[in-house]
């Protein structure tokens, strides 16, 4: 089984389209979204309809996703998250809002291989950033592989008996598009595939990852597109100016 991982997608249509159109002639079983499909970005509507036509898709709901579609009131969110969101809230579609707000809480098993959260298995709201946050929450899945989105960082950590290894995608030179990590049985992972529409890793390419279930591999993918057009609409729609720079930078 092939598996297409997504999260973090931020209402960035030409990051999401970019990503589509690069997977098109792979063959997926089926695709999994870690949430956060809308805030910061200029583009709900087309991106929560974009994901809406992912076939054989599991999607669960982000923290972005939750305070968008009024579900929550984001008081944990900084200045400029909370502005963009009661942008975001204004301009989406009420069916869209309507269908996000109804998307289920992680963690969510998928199969007998892996289950899916946004920020951890154990709180959707929390980060992983490094491996003293990442040991703490294998105890929180059944599964052999977790992913969780959230820090907009790729990375793979895997726990066997021995220790824990981290793998931090790094391509090689400025024309590296991929980084992949064999699987092994007997170890637990715990991966993020880094974000599409605002990756903060330094590389401002959207980040992505397949799953082969039967070669047992996991590969991040980096895949460049027209931020410059995403910039311009997010300067248009008079949403906070840090949200189009950083795209450029990948922070
Ligand atoms: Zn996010």
């Amino acid at each position: 089984m092939k598996y297409l991982i997504l999260s973090d997608i931020h209402s960035n249509l030409e990051a999401l389209t970019a990503v589509l159109r690069r997977v098109q002639r792979k063959r997926f079983d089926r695709v999994v979204v870690l949430g956060d499909l809308v805030g910061y970005g200029a583009d709900p509507n087309p991106t929560v309809d974009a994901v809406r036509k992912l076939k054989r898709a599991v999607i669960i709901r982000g923290n972005h996703d939750k305070v968008c579609s009024g579900l929550e009131a984001g008081e944990m969110f900084n200045k400029v998250a909370l502005e963009s969101a009661r942008w975001t809230e204004k301009m989406l579609l009420p069916r869209h809002r309507k269908w996000l707000r109804a998307l289920p809480k992680g963690p969510v098993r998928v199969d007998e291989l892996f289950s899916i959260s946004h920020g951890t298995p154990l709180d959707e709201d929390a980060y992983i950033f490094g491996e003293i946050e990442a040991l703490n929450m294998f105890p929180y899945f059944a599964t052999p592989i977790c992913f969780f989105g959230h820090s907009h960082f790729p990375v793979v950590f895997g726990l066997d008996e021995q220790a824990l290894t981290t793998y931090i995608p790094t391509p090689k030179g400025p024309n590296g598009r991929s980084f992949k990590v064999k699987l092994r049985k007997g170890t637990r992972y715990l991966i993020n595939p880094g974000s599409i529409g605002q990756p903060r890793d330094g590389d401002n390419r959207a980040s992505f990852g397949i799953l082969d279930s039967d070669r047992m591999t996991m590969t991040i993918y980096r895949v460049a597109y027209a931020y410059e057009k995403t910039q311009a609409k997010i300067r248009a729609a008079g949403l906070p100016s840090p949200l189009a720079d950083r795209l450029a930078l990948g922070r």
